[in-house]
């Protein structure tokens, strides 16, 4: 550790070139919405503060892309990127409509790769203690053959290959809405890398995987972990799967560096899924985060979905303030303008679930921690 962490060195690894990443034009993966995340945090003062760095990111090179990519799929995104018709570009996962081709793809994905491998470097460097890449962990789904659900080269994946080349053990935790499914199977055969991933349940959800019984294989058994919950799960509820999993089980594992994706498509106000969580209930899960990453000494936190433009700006700006141990105000700044109507940080909650709903909710959660104490707990002798 290179401070005390009471007062930890925080970069936060952006270019706005990273807002650029469009999709498509109707795609709800908006650029946009990290622009508006980096002027909310200038509004707010975080680039000020004595601890709080902005590194530029640097590109990914190909050969760090192919150690976690099939080459012929990199060369295909590389061509199609460079204006070329690939006829058998569907076999990759590339021409969906979740998954669009267009030029110049190759390139800010290896940027946006390349931002969470130099979160990944100032943090094992020791240069920093804590790293935030946001335009990082959107690619969480994406396979070593194949686009999927957004994501074309695994960030995740690619960096945590590195730190493990390195010597390094990594506890990956994904709070994402969806299911991390990617970055479980690009470690899913290690034991170096503890994969926790905590999601709206695949039955109701993309991309269907994430269920307790996925446990890893090989000398990876036991290292991959998921926490399914059901639609409409609220912040309570959320927290008492996390409380009972995640932080029993990183400390059991004991790893050199904390590996956070911290997706914010669980926001009750997102438009693709069904969790029900609050700004606040986030950065509750952030601050948990942050203890045990001060534990550890080392933690590397990438963004990932959030598709509701308010929720994505006051999460991540709410991250980045309790990385560097900074109090908000209440208040959104009066210099912040691009979002109309926003007044404060934290939300008003949604109503609570009805009692008949929420009996239905608490028993199928209560359903995945007995799965989890039966199958996963005992490994670490939880
Ligand atoms: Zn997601």
């Amino acid at each position: 550790m290179t401070s005390d962490w009471q007062n930890p060195i925080t970069a936060f690894v952006y270019t706005d070139e990273l807002s650029q990443y469009q999709l498509s034009a109707e795609h709800p993966l908006r650029p946009i919405r990290l622009q508006h995340m980096h002027e909310l945090m200038k509004s707010s003062g975080l680039f000020d503060l004595a601890n709080v760095d902005s590194p530029a990111p640097r590109v990914a090179t190909k050969a760090e892309i192919e150690t976690s990519h099939d080459p012929d799929y990199v060369s295909i995104v590389e061509a199609i990127s460079n204006g070329a018709i690939a006829p058998g570009m569907g076999e990759f996962g590339l021409g969906s409509s979740d998954n669009p081709v267009r030029e110049g793809m190759y390139e800010t994905t290896a940027l946006c790769v390349g931002s969470t491998l130099t979160a990944s470097e100032l943090v094992t460097s020791g240069k920093a203690d804590i790293a935030f890449a946001p335009a990082g962990g959107v690619h969480h789904h994406a396979m070593p053959r194949s686009a999927a659900g957004f994501g074309v080269f695994n960030d995740a994946v690619i960096a945590m290959k590195a730190m493990v080349e390195a010597g390094l053990r990594v506890a990956y935790i994904d709070i994402d809405c969806h299911h991390g499914d990617g970055v479980q199977i690009g470690h899913y055969d290690s034991d170096q890398v503890l994969t926790i991933s905590i999601h709206e349940s695949g039955q109701w959800l993309f991309p269907g995987t994430g269920y307790v019984q996925e446990i890893g294989s090989g000398d990876g058994t036991g290292y991959s972990v998921n926490i399914p919950l059901a639609p409409y799960t609220q912040d309570d509820e959320w927290h008492k799967a996390f409380d009972e999993v995640i932080p029993p089980l990183v400390r059991a594992f004991k790893p050199d560096v904390l590996f956070t994706q911290l997706g914010i498509d669980t926001h009750f106000q997102d438009p693709l899924t069904h969790l029900a969580l609050t700004t606040q209930g986030f950065n509750l899960a952030v601050q948990k985060l942050g203890s045990l990453a001060a534990e550890i000494g080392k933690w590397v936190a990438v963004g990932g979905g959030g598709y509701d433009l308010s929720a994505v700006a006051r999460s991540w700006t709410m991250a980045l303030a309790t990385m560097a141990n900074h109090d908000l105000p209440d208040q959104i700044p009066s210099t912040f303008d691009s979002l109309q109507h926003l007044t404060n940080f934290a939300d008003v909650p949604p109503e609570p679930s009805e009692d008949r709903y929420l009996s239905e909710i608490q028993s199928f959660n209560n359903g995945t921690l007995k799965e989890i104490r039966a199958l996963v707990l005992p490994k670490f002798g939880i």
